[in-house]
Order: C-alpha cells, then structure tokens, then sequence
C-alpha cells in the first residue's frame, strides 16, 4: 500500500527498483514540497535503495535518485574497485587457483559483484509519468548550479558545504528539502547560524520553516 499515486511502470520495468533495476519489493512514498516540479508520488523499489532515499529525501526524485546513487557508490566502492584494478581476462589468468577456498571464490563472485554494482549504478529510472501524465524534471537531472559552480547534483552542493563550513550535512539536506534549491544560500544561512545547537533545537529550526507563521 502506498499514501501516493504510483508512477506508471512501463512493461519492460515491472517488478524493477525505480533507482537500481534490481527487483523491487517495496514502495517508496515521495512527498512533493510547493517547489517541487511534481507531485507527490511513489515509486518501486527494493529494499536497500528504500532506505537511502528515506535518509536523502533532497529536493525531487531526480535528486533523491541521483543522492540514492551516490550513497551506494561509496558502500559498493569495494565491488566497484574491482572492474577499475582488473579485467575480467586478468582476473581469470591470475594464480589464484579455482580451488582455493579464499581466492578462488573471490575471482568467480568478484567479476559478477562488480557487474551487479555497476548495472545499479548507471542505471537511470524510467520517466515520471502518473496516470498518463508525464512530468518533466526541468532542469532538475542536469545538476546543480551555485555561486557561478556546477555539481552533478544539490546533494554534492550540501556535501561540498557541510564539509567546508563544518556542518551537519543531514541538518542542511532537511532545510534546502523544505525551502527549495532555489533558496540554497538561505538553506546554508540558516546551517551555520545553528552550527553547534542541539538535536532538540535543529528539530525545532525545521518544524518552524515548515510552518512559517
Ligand atoms: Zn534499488
């Protein structure tokens, strides 16, 4: 069951994760803020990506996508590492021999971990379309421009901030969900002025913003 309207899932996408393309199980309810150039909605998905887009819900799916992606190329970094150190024919040749119990088991799964986490990665979701009624991303997928620099997304935006500033990038991800990209540097305003307040606090700064009279 979801609260939200499901997108249309094309034939050749039924059963896939809406973020990975692995099978889905699972749905993900997606609220829309006034900013947001679609409404809300729910999209399939399995598991793992359920819980990253819950921890970077960001400003549109386009960008909790993209944030989704990112998330899972630093815990698959490992599995990654493997198609950047070898080849598939160098990972066969090495010594390592098939009956090896550590690294004979390593060279067959390695290959196919390796594959599986590059697939989740590029893969991009189908279109944003409810009910017949598609919705463009305006501008949305093509990254995130502020203060005259391109990042790929809004997520690599508050990251590169939160690391500069010393912020609590999870405080500054709420705030730009809940004000909009376009009210970015109001976003990282509002982060420093409550820099070092506490958990009580920051939740209070949020409920106040989203509630502004
Ligand atoms: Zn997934």
């Amino acid at each position: 069951m979801t609260i939200y309207p499901v997108i249309d899932v094309p034939f050749e996408h039924r059963h896939q994760c809406w973020f990975c393309a692995e099978p889905s199980n699972r749905w993900l309810d997606y609220q829309a803020q006034a900013y947001t150039p679609h409404p809300s909605l729910a999209v399939p998905c399995c598991n793992e990506c359920l819980q990253l887009a819950k921890k970077h819900p960001s400003t549109s799916i386009w960008d909790c996508q993209l944030a989704v992606k990112d998330a899972l190329m630093t815990i698959y970094q490992k599995d990654l590492a493997i198609g950047i150190n070898w080849t598939e024919e160098e990972l066969q040749q090495t010594e390592f021999a098939d009956d090896c119990k550590i690294f004979g088991g390593f060279k067959k799964s390695a290959w196919f971990m390796y594959q599986v986490a590059k697939q989740r990665i590029n893969t991009r979701g189908w279109s944003i379309v409810i009910a017949g009624i598609p919705f463009d991303d305006n501008g949305f997928l093509n990254g995130f421009e502020f203060d005259d620099v391109h990042y790929r997304s809004v997520q690599q935006a508050i990251l590169h901030y939160s690391k500069t500033w010393s912020l609590d990038a999870n405080f500054v991800e709420q705030i730009v969900n809940i004000v909009g990209r376009n009210q970015f540097s109001y976003a990282l305003r509002i982060a420093r002025i409550n820099l070092s307040v506490s958990k009580e606090r920051k939740l209070q700064v949020l409920q106040q913003l989203q509630q502004p009279d």
